[in-house]
């Protein structure tokens, strides 16, 4: 088995395809008798891994560092946007009879199933592009995490021996997550159910069965029905920051007396309840006090971000107030259609960006540090910000004469 991964590792050059073939079918022999002890017959093991061929470039993601470091604010600009915001309010009314039984079922609320279902796949409109079976059996064959790719592959496999899902078409993240919910298999094996009654779990065609699994997963993780995830509050001058974090859990008494308030500076409730201080940009920034359920939206993807993210755009789809103290920046994050404007008006400077889509990659970064140099605008550090983007909307734009960028 080392000696296979080795081998597959030393033979993924392009060159050498030939050989990383034959190391990933000795590989794949190996995890036939190991998926068969797991539970996956090896006549389904051989018939969907048959054609499979590795792909070396989800290894190099495995091990890929972030370029930038994203301040929060940027995150949460493009997860919660009016996009997101307004499909969401559409989801609620269209999905409400579905919706309701959920929360009869499972006790979580409509605004947060769907608003984690919009932060994970943007409504089923992002599942990934990755073949599922080849990411899950490259990373299975070489890699530092094989034995637990392996242990997401044979869950795969056993999903689809067992006729939840259809092997067709069948696509995901590189790291093997997939479907509405995007649950990597293991745990949509562990959570997943049939809510449309159609004896299939299937989380990538039926969306009620992802509403559904979604609830379920959030009931797993402690969600407590009724309760809110938490409330923006405000904390004292020279408060000690330190108490701050996910978990440094006190009673809403004790934050109370240590003089933080509501945002809109009524008390904190005198409830018997235990909450932590959310501080993700300081004590310059906006805090909340969380919950219990804020805990359980955070196991799903344990990321702080992603959790505010869903948080937050569960207090948008219920109509509570939005967040009330601003980020600590003068140069705030963009939204997903803004931040395809400032990819038209950078392509209108000539500047070979490719498609305005939205996602903000190394030439729409390039063309922002050459815009920023040439509006003197520091940092020029490339990020898609305000700033950028107002500094070249037409009424910033400059005399005509003025040639265009090229790259
Ligand atoms: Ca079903």
């Amino acid at each position: 088995m080392k000696f296979a991964a080795l081998l597959l590792l030393a033979a993924l050059a392009p060159t050498a395809s030939a050989t990383a073939d034959a190391a990933f079918s000795h590989c794949l022999q190996t995890l036939r008798g190991k998926a068969s002890a797991a539970g996956v017959p090896p006549a389904a093991f051989d018939a969907y891994t048959r054609d499979l061929s590795p792909d070396p470039s989800v290894l190099e993601l495995l091990d890929a560092q972030p370029e930038f470091t994203t301040p929060i604010w940027d995150y949460l600009a493009a997860l919660v946007d009016s996009r997101r915001i307004a499909q969401g309010r559409e989801m609620l009314a269209r999905h409400a009879e579905t919706l309701e039984r959920v929360e009869e079922k499972y006790r979580v609320d409509p605004a947060t199933v769907v608003a984690v279902w919009g932060v994970e796949s943007d409504y089923g409109q992002v599942f990934g592009k990755r073949p599922l079976l080849q990411s899950l059996a490259t990373l299975s064959c070489a890699g530092r995490r094989q034995s637990f790719f392996q242990g997401e592959l044979f869950a795969l496999l056993k999903l689809l021996h067992a006729g939840d899902l259809s092997a067709d078409g069948l696509a995901g993240s590189w790291a093997g997550a997939f479907g509405h919910t995007q649950f990597m298999p293991s745990t949509y094996a562990r959570i997943a159910v049939d809510f449309d009654g159609d004896g299939r779990r299937d989380l990538v065609s039926s969306i009620a069965d992802a509403l559904a699994s979604t609830a379920h997963y959030l009931q797993r993780s402690g969600w407590r029905g009724g309760e809110p995830w938490g409330f923006e509050v405000r904390i004292p001058e020279g408060f000690d920051v330190s108490l701050a974090g996910r978990k440094n859990k006190r009673a809403l008494a004790d934050w109370s007396e240590r003089g933080i308030t509501r945002v809109d500076g009524e008390p904190v409730p005198n409830a018997d309840v235990k909450a932590a201080l959310l501080l993700p940009a300081g004590a310059a920034g906006p805090a909340w006090l969380a919950l219990r359920n804020y805990d359980a939206i955070y196991s799903y993807n344990a990321a702080e971000s992603y959790a505010l993210a869903i948080a937050l755009l569960s207090d948008q789809l219920r109509d509570a107030p939005a967040q009330q103290t601003p980020w600590p920046t003068d140069d705030p994050g963009l939204g997903r259609d803004e931040r395809q404007q400032l990819q038209r008006l950078l392509l209108a400077r000539g500047h070979a960006i490719g498609e305005a889509d939205g996602l903000i990659g190394t030439l729409t970064r390039r063309a922002i540090v050459v815009e920023q140099q040439r509006l003197g605008l520091e940092p020029a550090d490339g990020r898609a910000g305000r700033k950028i983007l107002d500094a070249l909307l037409p009424a910033h734009t400059e005399p005509a004469n003025e040639s265009p960028v090229g790259e």
